[in-house]
C-alpha cells in the first residue's frame, strides 16, 4: 500500500473530487492524506477513507511536510491555484521544496496528476 498526499486549493477543489472520483479505484486501496477542507469533502462527497490534517492555512502543509521529510509519502497532488494570492504562500513552497529534496513525484495540475498516479499507483 502507498501514501497519497492530496491538497486543493479553494477554487481547485471540486477539480480535485472530480479528478479522484475519476481514478477511485487507483486511489481508494492506498492510503490518503489530506488538508482539513480538500479531506473533508473527499469523505463526505465520495465516502473515501482520508486522514486528514489541519487546514493548508493553519499549518496543514507543514505537517504534510513533515511526513513527506521522513519519507512516508509516495505521491503528491497539490492542486495549486495560480491565481489567486493564499495566505499561507510559504507554507507552500516549503512543501514542494521538500518533494524536491526527497525525490517524492509531485504534481501541480491535473494533468501531471493524471500521468502521476496512473504511473504510480497503476501500470501505465
Ligand atoms: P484546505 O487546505 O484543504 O484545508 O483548504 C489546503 C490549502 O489551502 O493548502
Amino acid at each position: 500500500m502507498k501514501t497519497v498526499a492530496l491538497i486543493a486549493h479553494d477554487q481547485k477543489k471540486q477539480q480535485m473530487l472530480d479528478f479522484v472520483r475519476e481514478h477511485l479505484s487507483l486511489l481508494s486501496p492506498h492510503s490518503l492524506l489530506a488538508t482539513a477542507t480538500t479531506g473533508r469533502r473527499l469523505r463526505d462527497e465520495l465516502n473515501l477513507n482520508v486522514h486528514t490534517y489541519l487546514s493548508g492555512p493553519l499549518g496543514g502543509d507543514q505537517q504534510i511536510g513533515a511526513r513527506i521529510a521522513a519519507g512516508e509519502v509516495d505521491l503528491v497532488i497539490f492542486l495549486r491555484d495560480p491565481l489567486t494570492a493564499q495566505p499561507h504562500e510559504p507554507d507552500i513552497t516549503a512543501l514542494l521544496r521538500v518533494c524536491d529534496v526527497h525525490n517524492v513525484p509531485v504534481a501541480t495540475n491535473l494533468a501531471g496528476a493524471d500521468f502521476l498516479v496512473r504511473a504510480v499507483l497503476g501500470n501505465l
